[in-house]
């Protein structure tokens, strides 16, 4: 298996499904790291990864990848790689109706945001009665 680390978002999905792929993260940064592993994997990997970031070949060393993390512009903590968003926003910036500041928050902070959203003409309605 070899990964294209231009292409690689750090996203974690493979390593969800190969025992050979170590995530570890701290506030600012992801780092996965590929070990060598059983290239019998190598199909569910690539059809796993998002961003075409993995084809066939033998890789004989381990190596990371760092990604810088986006913070959340209301809570502040972190939630994704700078790169996965951006992945994000180049597929979905021509989607009608998609508010682009939602990639800055976190899933937590939109499902605030949603609740918000559906309760309030809810608690119009009734303070009209
Ligand atoms: S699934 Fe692809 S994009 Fe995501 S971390 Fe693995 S190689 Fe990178």
């Amino acid at each position: 298996m070899k990964i294209d680390e231009r292409r690689c978002i750090g996203c974690r999905a493979c390593s969800a499904i190969s025992s050979s792929i170590s995530v570890s993260e701290d506030s600012d940064v992801r780092s996965i790291t590929f070990h060598p592993h059983d290239e019998s994997m190598t199909e569910r990997l690539i059809e796993a990864c998002p961003a075409g970031a993995i084809s066939p070949g033998l890789k004989a060393e381990s190596f990371t990848l760092t990604f810088r993390m986006r913070r959340c512009s209301t809570c502040g903590e972190p939630f994704a790689t700078e790169r996965e968003i951006e992945h994000v926003a180049a597929h979905i910036s021509q989607m009608q109706g998609f508010q682009m500041s939602w990639l800055d928050l976190c899933p937590e902070c939109r499902r605030d945001g949603q609740r918000r959203s559906h309760a309030l003409p809810c608690i119009r309605t009734r303070g009209r009665r």
